[in-house]
């Protein structure tokens, strides 16, 4: 688990970024958030919609998640609940989690990139 507590001072951080947003403590441009889910601009856009889907319970990847019961569920509501509440349901976008370094996962805690509002080639590189 990449959820390494540093003490400094008398106050507990996180080293994972998506925790740090999470908390609050490093800003993102907020699309949607429930108790559980929370979803944001990506930094570094690679399409004109890119945004970022996570739970906000810290968990890795797929496999991690999947060890608590309807959390994937609940990123994945969230996500059509986003789309449904922006009359996006009918749109043409791409839903894509890298898993692992080779894959191009970056930051290792779950997320999900909703792409969008590009032609998007296959298979991806
Ligand atoms: P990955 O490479 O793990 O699939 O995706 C990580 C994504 O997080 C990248 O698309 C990257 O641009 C985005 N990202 C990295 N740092 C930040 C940040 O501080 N804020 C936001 N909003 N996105 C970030
Ligand atoms: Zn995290």
């Amino acid at each position: 688990m990449n959820l390494t507590k540093l003490v400094t001072g008398d106050r507990l951080m996180t080293e994972c970024l998506f925790c740090r947003i999470v908390d609050g403590e490093i800003p993102a441009s907020k699309v949607f958030e429930n108790d559980k889910v929370l979803g944001f601009k990506d930094i570094n856009p690679v399409a004109p919609v890119h945004l970022l889907f996570i739970p906000k319970l810290h968990v890795e990847n797929f496999f991690e998640a999947s060890q608590h019961e309807g959390l994937i569920e609940e990123v994945f509501q969230g996500i059509a609940t986003f789309l449904k509440d922006n009359g996006l349901s009918k749109d043409h976008f791409r839903l894509v989690s890298n898993m692992g370094e080779r894959a191009g996962q970056s930051v290792f805690h779950l997320h999900f990139h909703l792409i969008g509002d590009r032609p998007l080639s296959w298979p991806p590189g």
